[in-house]
C-alpha cells in the first residue's frame, strides 16, 4: 500500500523545492505560511514555536526587507545559524540597473537554472509618476503565445517564474529604491504606509500571468499579505491576453484587478492580434468580464488597446468598442505601439489617437493615453525581452531611439 501524507497538518507537507539559490539552498521567500511551518519542522524547531518563528520571518522578510539571516536580531543566534545552514533569503543576481533621465528605472535580475535549464534573465521596470510609483512585473521568461505585435512574443518560453523570482523582482525594486523604510522600526510597531516608492505593481512584464496560475497566485498573495509587504489588492493589476478559463478565479482566488489586452474590436483582427482569440473569442473574453468577481464602477476593467496604423485605429473600431464594453464598468488605456525591429506594425499618428480618445471619452469612458517613459532605457510595453536572448547591440540602438509607452494603473 502507498505511504499517505496527512496534507491539512502544514508540518506534514513535503517542502516543494520550488526556488533553489544559486548556493543550493532552498529560498524562504515564496513559500507561503503552511510552508515555511514544514521548513521550521525540518530544522527540528518544536512545534509550539513554529508558528511564532514564521510570524518573525514574515516579519523580516516583508516589513524590514531583509536579506540575510544576520540581520535577525530578534530570533535566536543558534536559531538564525540554523536557518542560514538550510535556507538562503538572498536576492538574486542584478545584471544591470539603468536609471532614464525621466526617473523610469530597469532592472536586469539573474535566476539559476531550474532543474537542467541554463539561469534566465529577466527585466522589472519602475515608472514614478505624481503621487504613485508602478512596478510592472513579468511572470514567464518568454512567452507562448504569439501575439504579432509583441516583441516578447517572438521569444519562445523558456520558462514559467517561480513565486519566489516573481516576488524577487518586488524586494530587489524596494532595495534599490531604498523602499524599505522600517529596516529599525521595532517589530509591532504601527508603521506609515504614506510615501512608499512602490505603490502599485502591474503584472505586465513579459509571460502570460494567467498560464502561470498558480506562482503568480502564491506571489501576490504574499505581495498583499498586510503583515508584510501589504501592498493592496486595488493597486496591483493583473494583465492577460485574454486566458478566459482562469479569468474567474483571478477575482475569488486572487482579488486583483484586472487588464485585457483587447486591441482589436473583430474576432478576425483579433485572431490575427491576439491568437489565442482563435481559442477564446470576443464573445466568450467579455462574457468572462461581466461575470469579473468584485467588479463595479469603483472597481473596473482596464481595457489596453494598442495602437496600430491602418489596422485598428479607425473611428469604426472606436464605435464598436464602445458597442461591446456597454454594461463593463471599463477604463480604456490606449497604448501608442512601441515598434522593435522586425515589427510589421507602425504607431498610429497622434492625430489619429486623439480623434480615438475623444470619441471613446465623449462615450463616457476615462481613457488615458499613455505617455511614453523611459525611452532612453527600453522599458517599454512589449519590447521587454529576456537577456536569454540578447539583442544585437545595433538593435538596441535601433529600439532606443524609438518612442515607447509607460504602464499605468490607478
Ligand atoms: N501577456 C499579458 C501581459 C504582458 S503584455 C498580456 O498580454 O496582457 C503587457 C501589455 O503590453 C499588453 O497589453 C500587451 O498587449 C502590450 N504590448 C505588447 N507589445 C506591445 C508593443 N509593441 N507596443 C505597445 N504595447 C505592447
Ligand atoms: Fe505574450 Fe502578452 Fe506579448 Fe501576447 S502581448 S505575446 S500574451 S506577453
Amino acid at each position: 500500500m502507498p505511504a499517505t501524507l496527512d496534507l491539512t497538518d502544514p508540518s506534514a507537507r513535503p517542502l516543494r523545492p520550488t526556488a533553489i539559490a544559486a548556493d543550493g539552498k532552498p529560498v524562504l521567500v515564496g513559500m507561503d505560511r503552511g510552508e515555511l511551518i514544514a521548513a521550521m519542522a525540518e530544522i527540528g524547531v518544536p512545534e509550539r514555536q513554529r508558528k511564532m518563528r514564521v510570524n518573525q520571518l514574515w516579519h523580516w522578510l516583508y516589513v524590514r526587507g531583509s536579506s540575510d539571516f544576520s540581520d535577525m536580531h530578534t530570533i535566536s543566534k543558534d536559531l538564525r545559524d540554523k536557518l542560514d545552514a538550510h535556507f538562503s533569503v538572498a536576492r538574486p543576481e542584478i545584471v544591470e540597473e539603468q536609471i532614464s533621465s525621466d526617473g523610469t528605472r530597469k532592472w536586469l535580475m539573474r535566476f539559476p537554472p531550474r532543474g537542467a535549464g541554463r539561469p534566465v534573465e529577466v527585466e522589472t521596470v519602475y515608472i514614478p509618476e505624481e503621487g504613485r510609483g508602478t512596478l510592472c512585473i513579468s511572470s514567464q521568461v518568454g512567452c507562448t503565445l504569439t501575439c504579432t505585435f509583441c516583441h516578447t512574443g517572438t521569444q519562445k518560453l523558456v520558462r514559467n517564474l517561480t513565486p519566489e523570482e516573481i516576488l524577487a523582482q518586488l524586494l530587489v525594486a524596494r532595495d534599490r529604491l531604498g523602499d524599505f523604510p522600517h529596516k529599525d522600526t521595532p517589530q509591532g510597531a504601527i508603521v506609515p504606509t504614506e510615501g512608499r516608492k512602490v505603490t502599485n505593481i502591474v503584472m505586465m512584464g513579459m509571460g502570460e500571468p494567467l498560464y502561470n496560475f498558480e506562482n503568480v497566485k502564491k506571489a501576490l498573495l504574499i505581495a498583499s499579505d498586510g503583515d508584510g509587504l501589504a501592498l493592496s489588492r486595488r493597486r496591483i493589476t493583473l494583465s492577460t491576453s485574454g486566458v478566459v478559463p482562469e479569468i474567474a478565479r483571478t477575482g475569488t482566488e486572487i482579488g486583483v484587478m484586472l487588464a485585457i489586452s483587447l486591441h482589436a474590436v473583430r474576432d478576425e483582427l483579433r485572431d490575427e492580434l491576439v491568437p489565442i482569440n482563435k481559442k477564446y473569442p470576443l464573445k466568450q473574453l467579455l462574457d468572462a468580464c461581466r461575470a469579473y468577481p468584485g467588479l463595479s464602477n469603483a472597481r473596473r476593467i482596464t481595457f489596453e488597446y494598442v495602437m496600430l496604423k491602418g489596422v485598428n485605429d479607425s473611428l469604426s473600431d472606436a464605435k464598436e468598442l464602445v458597442r461591446l464594453l456597454k454594461g463593463i464598468p471599463a477604463k480604456i488605456n490606449l497604448i501608442p505601439f512601441n515598434p522593435w525591429p522586425g515589427s510589421a506594425y507602425e504607431c498610429s499618428d497622434w492625430e489619429t489617437i486623439e480623434t480615438f480618445a475623444d470619441f471613446i471619452n465623449a462615450n463616457g469612458y476615462a481613457s488615458p493615453i499613455r505617455t511614453p517613459r523611459g525611452r532612453d532605457i527600453l522599458a517599454a510595453c512589449g519590447q521587454l525581452k529576456s537577456e536569454s536572448e540578447r539583442m544585437r547591440k545595433t538593435e538596441r540602438l535601433a529600439l532606443e531611439a524609438m518612442m515607447i509607452a509607460g504602464h499605468g494603473a490607478d
